[in-house]
């Protein structure tokens, strides 16, 4: 198979602006704002009970001189600080932790998984309330022949296109809401590699008999758009701290090695640029909401980075994870410098 599965950490890319017209920007204005929410102090609101709207976060979205969009700190920001906090979009749990997560925010349930392996739980009411919208649908279609074509071949995106087509037929989320976000580029062989599971995905859909004019945006290039979205935007979510051990441990013991609880997409993290040398990273802590935090202190209108990878690996290694799994040639200092 192409390269999907070893991209750690991702995000949109590179000169993009161009072509983000105008109505587009409009539409990122609204969105934004309907996806993310924050804390300007790492100790939210409390305190008094007063309904004002919280603080804005101290960031704005621009562009870049060479990277396309960008986001720029708009005052100075204290090492450590928590710099906004960010819902997902779509996120789906591994089919390796599904028993163990919550279907709905991947948090860690207490008491192991069930016994039927079919099933799914929720950590709270609220996710399990949450989440209805989605299985109302979901559980209406027979999902055997797909989740199989995922498992056996190792895909993890896919499960996120499934859970997005679910919300779009449900009527809780538009079709188009990724198309802000950059897409990878597909080679033909990808495109024709992702028939199969657009078939499988389309005919699960055809046989729990949802009428056709719900699955009008259901087409093979929807479905090809969406997954090369997913695929440079999807975050791996794994949690800071010791579920992360347990997961390891629970890896170790399961045919399918596969640490991260889940993975997911977010709108305004996606608009963070690389580098390899950061000054910002996400963080779960444990769900799937992410936390952008400052790495050290960060001056006023400094672009906001983060690490797309690992970033251990050498000089020669990384520009071939950027190149390969995101599609640019990294200049950052750390880079231009030969580190
Ligand atoms: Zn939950
Ligand atoms: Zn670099």
């Amino acid at each position: 198979m192409s390269n999907w599965g070893f991209v750690r950490h991702s995000r949109t890319s590179l000169s993009l602006l161009k072509t983000l017209r105008f109505q587009q920007k409009a539409h990122l204005g609204s969105t934004l704002s309907s996806f993310f929410y924050f804390s300007t102090s790492g100790e939210g609101r409390a305190g008094n009970e007063n309904p004002v709207r919280p603080a804005p976060p101290p960031i704005r979205v621009g562009i870049t001189e060479s990277s396309g969009r960008g986001v720029f700190a708009t005052r100075r920001i204290g090492a450590g600080e928590l710099i906004h906090t960010a819902k997902p979009l779509v996120l789906h749990p591994s089919l390796s932790t599904v028993q163990r997560v919550c279907y709905f925010c991947l948090r860690k349930l207490r008491n192991g998984g069930g016994d039927e392996p079919q099933s799914v739980r929720f950590c709270s009411e609220e996710c399990e309330q949450e989440a209805k919208s989605f299985r109302g649908v979901e559980t209406k279609a027979d999902w055997l022949a797909f989740d199989d074509y995922c498992r056996s071949l190792g895909l993890k995106y896919p499960l996120l296109v499934k859970r997005f087509a679910c919300m779009v037929i449900s009527g809780a989320l538009a079709a188009d809401l990724l198309d802000i976000l950059q897409p990878a580029s597909l080679s033909p062989l990808m495109i024709s590699e992702m028939e199969e599971g657009f078939n499988l995905l389309r005919s699960a859909f055809k046989v729990a008999n949802f009428p056709d004019e719900r699955m009008a945006f259901l087409t093979k290039q929807w479905y090809t758009g969406v997954l090369a979205r997913i695929r440079i935007n999807a975050f791996r979510i794994e949690f800071a701290g010791g579920l992360y051990e347990d997961l390891l441990l629970s890896a170790a013991a399961s045919v399918e090695a596969e640490a991260a609880v889940g993975n997911a997409v977010y709108m305004l993290p996606s608009f963070y640029n690389h580098d390899c040398d950061p000054n910002a990273h996400i963080l779960w802590i444990e769900n799937v909401d992410a936390r952008l935090t400052a790495l050290r202190d960060v001056e006023e209108g400094e672009e906001l980075r983060i690490c797309y990878i690992d970033a251990s690996m050498n000089h020669d290694a990384r520009q071939t994870f950027l190149s390969q799994g995101f599609g640019f040639h990294c200049t950052c200092l750390r880079c231009l410098s030969g580190d």
